[in-house]
């Protein structure tokens, strides 16, 4: 697939480590030789600030932003969010201005979660935030802080929550090429890759590009914000627009698309005790840091599910989508509990 005629920016490290995880393997071997031999693709370590899955999604949307002359990104969402430290330092990076909208979606008054973790590097990384109430019309809000920008004679590019259009979601399609060209290297079998899903470009992303090129994997996305139903509809909807713009969307079928919502707990970047174990696991057995929102929660169900027989005998690859950063404004919810 020709991913360079979407002129597309370098600055993520690619490509990331493949590796396994004997220590989370062995925990969750079952009687009888049951349970997944687990592997790891570590998207926390794409080298921006931090690292995360919005690094790759930036590289497509900062090539489009530049290719339309702007000089401002504009973008949004949860306080805590991976996506707006990832855009802010990108900003930072190519000498663009960058104006956050952050949604106090949690409800916390806590004062590591709205100051500290993604917010405080948000800060050091130069951005602008404005924070807005929860269930705020999102979309209208950067609509109007593009036209504040456009207003004092600013080029403002508009980047959706998380990234996640047709644009940003290439990104994961390319991580589906080389993700499997790594497999084939090892001249490991892969039957199943495991994601966070959230706005959804990730898990798109990753359907359409082993769609387009024919690899047959099965993603299993775990829900953390909206449920099964639509969750699905917005994973499938992308996923077919991002393979269209790389020339197959009749490659990408419903079928295709997974998503278990089982796990979202009492709501988007609220945490439970299983949440914690989680964290607690991966740390405790192969030294991997998840973040308390997404891919704490991913782990959460791969371990439920695992535990259930659902994975006997199975490669299974986490898709490590980063996050970790964001732990620090979760130290009021995790004192004591470690
Ligand atoms: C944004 C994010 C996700 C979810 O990815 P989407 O493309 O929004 O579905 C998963 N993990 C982390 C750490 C994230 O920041």
């Amino acid at each position: 697939m020709h991913f360079a005629r979407f002129n597309p920016i370098r600055f993520a490290h690619l490509p990331t480590p493949f590796e396994p995880l004997p220590g989370l393997t062995e925990h969750l071997a079952r009687p009888g030789g049951g349970g997944p031999a687990v592997w790891v693709k570590r998207d926390d370590c794409t080298g921006l600030a931090g690292g995360g899955n919005k690094t790759r999604k930036l590289e497509f949307l900062l090539g489009d932003a530049l290719a339309n002359d702007a000089d401002t990104l504009v973008t949004q969402g949860a306080i805590q969010s991976n996506h707006v430290r990832q855009t802010a330092a990108a900003a930072a990076k190519f000498g663009m201005k960058c104006e956050i909208v952050l949604e106090a979606r949690t409800g916390s008054n806590a004062v590591d979660y709205n100051r500290s973790g993604n917010v405080l590097l948000d800060e050091l990384l130069g951005a602008t935030l404005r924070t807005v109430p929860g269930g705020t019309d999102m979309s209208l809000e950067l609509a109007k802080v593009a036209a504040q920008v456009a207003d004092a004679g600013g080029r403002p590019y508009v980047i959706p929550g998380g990234g996640s259009n047709a644009i940003g979601a290439l990104g994961y399609a390319e991580c589906a090429f080389e993700l499997v060209a790594q497999a084939n290297e090892l001249g490991l079998e892969i039957d199943r890759i495991v994601t966070a899903t959230g706005s959804a470009g990730t898990h798109a992303g990753l359907v359409a590009g082993l769609a387009v090129m024919g690899a047959d994997i099965p993603v299993l996305g775990i829900g953390v914000r909206a449920p099964k139903k639509a969750q699905e509809a917005n994973v499938f909807k992308l996923a077919v627009e991002t393979a269209a713009l790389l020339g197959h969307a009749e490659r990408v079928t419903r079928d295709m698309v997974v998503a278990d919502c089982d796990y979202v707990g009492t709501g988007y970047g609220l945490i439970d005790q299983a949440v914690i174990e989680a964290l607690k696991l991966a740390a405790r057995t192969d030294g991997i840091l998840l973040d308390p929102v997404y891919s704490g929660k991913a782990m959460k169900g791969l371990i439920a599910l695992s535990n259930a027989g659902a994975f006997d005998g199975e490669t299974v690859v986490f898709l490590h989508t980063g996050g970790a950063q964001g732990l620090f404004g979760y130290q009021t919810e995790l004192e004591g509990k470690l």
